[in-house]
This record gives C-alpha cells, sequence and structure tokens, in this order.
C-alpha cells in the first residue's frame, strides 16, 4: 500500500472549480458590475457598460 508515488496524477479534488457569476448593482444613477470570485467592476453610468466590464472580466 504505497499511494506516494504517484507521479504524473494529481488527486482529483471534488471542489468544484472557481465560478465567474456576474451581476450587475444599480447605485443610484450609476452601475457596478460584481462578480461571485470577488471581483468588482467599476461604477459606470450605463448598464451596458458595467455588463460589458463583467463580459470582459469572465473572459479574462
Ligand atoms: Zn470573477
Amino acid at each position: 500500500m504505497q499511494e506516494e508515488n504517484r507521479a504524473g496524477v494529481p488527486p482529483q479534488r471534488t471542489a468544484p472549480p472557481e465560478e465567474h457569476r456576474t451581476s450587475t448593482t444599480e447605485k443610484g444613477s450609476f452601475c457596478s458590475a460584481a462578480c461571485t470570485c470577488g471581483w468588482r467592476g467599476p461604477a459606470r453610468r450605463a448598464r451596458s457598460q458595467a455588463r460589458r466590464d463583467a463580459a470582459v472580466h469572465q473572459e479574462a
């Protein structure tokens, strides 16, 4: 029973991969994007711009 020598075969973890679920939050007349990973986009005046920031973040 030697399970130490498993070269090239990393153990699989049950933890799910980090997801990036973005959403937009309105603050007054501004709108900013936020992600579940903790990322936050800059405040935008247009929601479409905030969504664009979120899209760029998800691609990265
Ligand atoms: Zn993210």
